[in-house]
């Protein structure tokens, strides 16, 4: 009845929150999957290989590259990420929807070779908020917390490319949004098989 997946692709400074948006979305909708990227950063405590990230090392991360294994990839804080292609296309040629959590170079990658994915942008009530939330998570490092900051202020800069954006303030309300983002890009006139239309209506 539907054709290829979707590709979602969700983006926003780290601190917005987009990791658990996008796991809550993958736990409610059916027929949704993340594909795992690969990063040569280390493992993060509660971190799994193979369901967080696939974690590899830098000269792995090369070989990748070498063979243009990645659909996309990108350096972020010295250390690099990407989306293997392979997962990507078994994920969507079975019908399934994927959705990404990768930043903006990555994703204005992927806009070019795929414009046909739906492209999220998850920003912070506010600077203060985002600070607070960095803080937390990196028991106040300020030297990282100041570097992150300024980074994700240059990744906002970007939020016009992206299809949609959503002010994670409330984090029900802002899971919300998403799960209406996908639901109503499922609806899409052009999700629809023509053949399946055909078989079952005009045979
Ligand atoms: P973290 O190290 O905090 O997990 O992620 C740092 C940044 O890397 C986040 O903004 C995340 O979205 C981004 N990221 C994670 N995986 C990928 C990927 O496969 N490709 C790209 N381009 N960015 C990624």
């Amino acid at each position: 009845m539907k054709n290829k997946g979707i590709l979602f692709v969700v983006s926003g400074p780290s601190g917005a929150g987009k990791t658990t948006l996008y796991k809550k979305a993958i736990s409610v909708l059916p027929h949704l999957m993340h594909s795992v990227s690969y990063t040569t950063r280390s493992p993060r405590v509660g971190e799994v290989n193979g369901r967080d990230y696939t974690f590899i090392n830098r000269e792995e991360f090369m070989t990748m590259i070498h063979k243009k294994e990645f659909a996309e990839w990108a350096e972020m804080h010295g250390e690099l990420y990407g989306t293997a292609r392979k997962m990507l296309e078994e994920i969507m040629n079975s019908g399934v929807d994927a959705i990404l959590d990768i930043d903006v170079q990555g994703a204005m990658q992927l806009k070019e070779k795929l414009p046909g994915g739906v492209y999220i942008f998850i920003l912070p009530p506010s600077l203060e908020i985002l600070r607070e939330r960095l803080e937390q998570r990196m028991a106040n490092v300020k030297e990282e917390i100041e570097k992150r900051l300024a980074v994700a202020l240059g990744e906002m800069k970007k939020y016009l490319e992206y299809d949609y954006v959503i002010v994670n303030s409330i984090f029900e309300d802002a899971f919300k949004e998403l799960e209406s983002i996908i639901i109503a890009n499922r609806a899409r006139v052009e999700q629809i098989s023509s053949e399946w239309i055909k078989e079952n209506f005009f045979k």
